[in-house]
């Protein structure tokens, strides 16, 4: 990941990011009692800002959290960082934690007022190597909570199944969960096999990703239907293609699963059109 760039936003101020600072007893840290967001941003302009933030009011709704800006504001926010981290291509991370209490109680006291950090990164273009030879990913049981439709930043299992498959030598965990597919360890999860393209749907089980619905609009511009339906693991193995999704990867051919190919051991046909479109999406909606 590319280095946090110089200004951030705290509690809807902007300052330099190495001045910034957060109380120990904020929740956050002491508990991972908090959501965030992370949103590309092409050419200056937020790619499906609207979704992020119904994402991020959905995560504050299901923990308690007020939210701390309404809608206009947030966008204000995240306009004002962006330009004063100079535009172009970025990554801006939005996090809100329940804020710091007197001491470290579990149940939270009344009345905290939430704490809201922002930064951003410089979004690298996908490496040649990446695109032209796909990705590796390992297999992994799923030993995360049971609500992984809220994007806490309790990321515990995440940061731990994500070592475990470098350590295997891959770049992405593909989970499962009794014997089927939950999603990627920080990406959903498309699934081809003989042309027909499936995904998994919403459920308690994985995150509602906002990258997936872009590829499904993505997949409806070139007219090839998307299937949502709960993937049992052996069809992991059996696919022609596994692609895996999220905002700062878009979409990316996974050909390489466990060590054996994934189909032809090369990024699929299906995946290069949806990618070619994906990126003609993403320029049309920056400059919109
Ligand atoms: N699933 C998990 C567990 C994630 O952490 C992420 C992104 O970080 C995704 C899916 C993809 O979500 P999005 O497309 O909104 O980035």
């Amino acid at each position: 990941m590319a280095d946090a760039l110089p200004t951030c936003l705290l509690d809807g101020k902007l300052l330099p990011t190495a001045e910034a600072r957060v109380s120990p007893l904020d929740r956050g840290f002491l508990f991972g009692d908090g959501v965030y967001e992370v949103i590309p941003c092409y050419r200056g302009a937020p790619l499906r800002l609207e979704a992020h933030l119904d994402r991020l009011h959905d995560g504050l709704d299901a923990l308690g959290i007020p939210a701390p800006f309404e809608r206009a504001d947030w966008k204000a926010h995240v306009a004002a960082l962006i330009e004063a981290n100079g535009g172009g291509d970025l990554g801006v991370y939005l996090e809100v934690t329940r804020g710091a209490g007197a001491g470290r109680d579990f149940l939270p006291e009344p009345g905290l007022r939430p704490t809201v950090f922002g930064f951003c990164w410089r979004l690298a273009a996908p490496r040649p190597q990446h695109l032209e030879q796909g990705l590796a990913a390992a297999t992994l049981d799923d030993i995360r909570w049971l609500r992984c439709d809220v994007k806490s930043v309790a990321l515990l299992g995440a940061v731990m199944l994500r070592m475990e498959a470098r350590r295997r030598g891959a770049d992405e965990a593909i989970l499962v969960r009794d014997g089927h597919l939950a999603e990627g360890s920080s990406s959903a999860v498309f699934v081809v096999r003989d042309g027909a393209i499936a995904t998994p749907p919403a459920s308690r089980e994985r995150l509602p990703s906002i990258t997936r619905q872009v590829v499904g609009d993505v997949l409806d511009a070139l007219e090839l239907p998307l299937n949502e339906r709960e993937i049992r693991t052996d069809e992991l193995y059996e696919a022609d293609e596994v692609w895996v999704a999220s905002a700062t990867r878009e979409a990316m051919p996974v050909t390489r699963l466990d060590g054996c190919p994934v189909g032809s051991g090369r990024p699929g046909p299906l995946w290069r059109r949806a990618w070619d479109e994906f990126q003609t999406l993403k320029r049309r909606e920056a400059a919109s």
